[in-house]
């Protein structure tokens, strides 16, 4: 019988969640092009494409620009612009 059993770290004992990002993979290669793409496109936790939503208002002159991940139920932009 085997008498050494793998322990566990204590610190791991508080651990609820963990989030694995292939840094290698994502960076790889990629022209700036291609990293602001990404940047605008994809949440930065899942990689799930983000949903826009753009609001206009007229009387302000003024886009309120925000995107969220589904997945994650996160917002990770909300700027404004000002109509040209
Ligand atoms: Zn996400």
């Amino acid at each position: 019988m085997a008498t050494h059993k793998q322990k566990q770290p204590l610190a791991l004992d508080n651990v609820i969640a963990t989030i694995d990002v292939n840094l290698k993979t994502h960076f790889r290669d990629a022209t700036p092009l291609e990293r602001f793409m990404q940047e605008y496109n994809e949440c930065p936790l899942c990689g799930t494409e983000l949903l826009y939503t753009h609001v206009t208002n007229f009387v302000h002159g003024s886009v309120k620009e925000e995107a969220h991940c589904e997945a994650c139920k996160i917002r990770t932009k909300d700027n404004s612009h000002h109509l040209q």
